[in-house]
């Protein structure tokens, strides 16, 4: 039988943690074939600890035939040991009277202290995403304090973003999403974001010139202000759609993208980008575990005027913890 996969979870309680948990082990994410070990993050308090046993209990009671193996931790490093597929979803929660600045602050030493767990026991093949907010920051946080780790094992979710803006599309022209194509977006996981829809097809068909500006204009604000929709229509934050583009993202980057895919991933000084800055890209994903950035794609100076916005939006970020940083 195929070794079981590791992959260790944070934050497996929170409301993606518990869409995800499942979706993975009914086989979601590394296909019906690949069986895969389970290990998960409890906080060390009673409450957090009841609530992992009990959903322990639920994954349990699925009977899943891929679930090989199933632990909970307290202790970090104990996660990490061994992990090849990590997911960071746990952080905390923006509190009242909290400004960006205090959220970035106290997540910041969340992921300083998991980078370096990371990089003293996972695999050195291990491939991390950030899921937590603010996700490209706390993943830069966690790569710098991980230094003997590829850079190329860390990266922050952007797919719901690009997932949102793939939907928005398929609603404008009246058409089943799985025929969009090349749509992506650059930066960060933020207002700031850029969806772009310059290289548009619909099924290999070109479609980008037929949208009029002022649509374009509200689809990018759509796209960047859609979790806030949610969280009004909800009364809660994006959740399974969330788990979703996490599976979406692993998947690809792991197995192979069929196209373009975005993933915020630190920057190889494509599109003047600085260095190791963790900044949405359009990617490729030949499989066994790698990506590439597309750096060939053609600029604008309202593009790249775009792009400053939100690379400095990620600098000041990277500016406010540099005492985290390694
Ligand atoms: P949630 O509040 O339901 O769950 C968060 C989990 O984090 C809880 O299990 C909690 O125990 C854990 N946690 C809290 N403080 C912690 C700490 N100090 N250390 C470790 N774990 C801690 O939140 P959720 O809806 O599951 O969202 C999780 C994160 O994902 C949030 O930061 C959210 O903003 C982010 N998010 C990102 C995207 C994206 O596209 N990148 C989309 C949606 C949500």
């Amino acid at each position: 039988m195929t070794r079981p996969i590791r992959i260790a979870v944070t934050g497996p309680c929170g409301s993606i943690g518990y869409s995800i948990l499942f979706r993975i082990a009914a086989g979601d994410l590394f296909g019906r074939e690949q069986p895969i070990e389970l290990r998960l993050l409890a906080r060390d308090s009673p409450e957090s600890q009841a609530k992992l046993k009990g959903t322990m209990m639920e994954l349990s009671d699925c009977a899943f035939p891929l679930l090989a193996e199933m632990k909970g931790f307290t202790d970090e490093k104990q996660l990490f040991d061994g992990a090849e597929c990590v997911f960071l979803i746990g952080a905390q929660p923006r509190k009242d009277g909290m400004d960006r600045s205090d959220l970035l602050r106290a997540n910041g030493e969340i992921f300083r202290r998991q980078g370096r767990a990371l990089n003293e026991m996972a695999s050195r093949d291990v491939r991390v995403l950030v899921v937590g907010n603010p996700c490209n920051t706390n993943a830069y946080i966690a790569m710098r304090n991980a230094p003997d780790l590829k850079r190329e094992c860390f990266s922050a979710m952007m797919r719901l973003d690009q997932n949102r803006a793939m939907a928005r599309v398929a609603e404008k022209i009246n058409a089943p999403v799985s025929g969009v194509e090349q749509v992506f977006v650059w930066g960060n996981h933020s207002n700031t974001m850029y969806p772009d829809i310059r290289f548009l097809r619909y099924k290999g068909h070109r479609l980008a010139d037929q949208f009029d500006p002022q649509w374009q204009e509200e689809f990018i604000k759509n796209v960047a202000t859609r979790g806030g929709q949610i969280i009004k229509a909800r009364g809660a934050s994006s959740a399974a759609s969330a788990a979703s583009a996490a599976i979406d993202h692993m998947r690809d980057w792991i197995l192979g993208s069929e196209g373009m895919c975005t993933m915020a991933v630190p920057s190889d000084g494509s599109y003047g980008i600085p260095e190791g800055l963790v900044f949405g890209f359009p990617c490729l994903c030949p499989g066994e575990a790698r990506y590439q950035i597309i750096n060939n794609l053609p600029m604008t100076p309202d593009v790249r005027q775009r792009l400053a916005v939100t690379r400095d939006e990620l600098l000041a970020e990277a500016n406010a913890v540099a005492d985290l940083l390694a």
